[in-house]
């Protein structure tokens, strides 16, 4: 089955701000599609990581890539219920973005290696190494689960100048 391109959800919309549900039901036929689903979006949109409540799905599920080949990035996987069990204290720093705040970057700092507990979409226990911008990507992403974006602590002032961007850009796109 060819996987749909997605919509994505643009803050400051109220869905990317709620806390996710835990998957407990791994029912592949929903699973399935929507994983596919989400990479190829993340994919098409040029991300190099993606969570459910960015297209809309209030659940703990993200999709991300984790090696870059010749430049391009490749090797997506899926988690679920994905849960950060142990941090480095050395610190990675990569100029942060987000599909759903487009055109907005800032330099910011985050741990520069992590491990990650969560299942597959068949409901099997992994565990995965993290390091640099992988590290950086799955934490962002894991973030988006518990309703937080990375510009949720900046001014209003901050905030309004982003909305007027995203206002612009939406507006050239449409
Ligand atoms: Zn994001």
């Amino acid at each position: 089955m060819t996987p749909t391109i997605l919509d994505i959800v643009v803050w400051p919309d109220k869905r990317l701000h709620q806390q996710c549900d835990t998957v407990t039901n791994f029912d592949t036929e929903f699973l399935e599609p929507l994983s596919n689903d989400m990479i190829a979006t993340m994919d098409h949109r040029l991300g190099i990581g993606l969570a459910a409540p960015q297209i809309g799905k209030n659940i703990q599920m993200i999709v991300m890539f984790t090696e870059f080949k010749d430049e391009v990035a490749v090797n997506p996987i899926t988690m679920i219920n994905p849960c950060i069990t142990s941090s480095s204290d050395e610190l990675f720093e990569w100029d942060e973005g987000c599909l759903s705040v487009p055109g907005y970057y800032e330099f910011r700092k985050r741990p520069k290696s992590v491990v990650v507990e969560y299942n597959t979409i068949h409901g099997d226990f992994h565990t995965i190494e993290l390091t640099d911008l992988w590290a950086f990507v799955v934490q962002h992403e894991i973030e988006h689960l518990a309703g937080y974006l990375f510009i949720d602590d900046l001014s209003p002032f901050k905030k309004s100048r982003i909305q007027k961007k995203i206002n612009k850009t939406q507006k050239r796109n449409r």
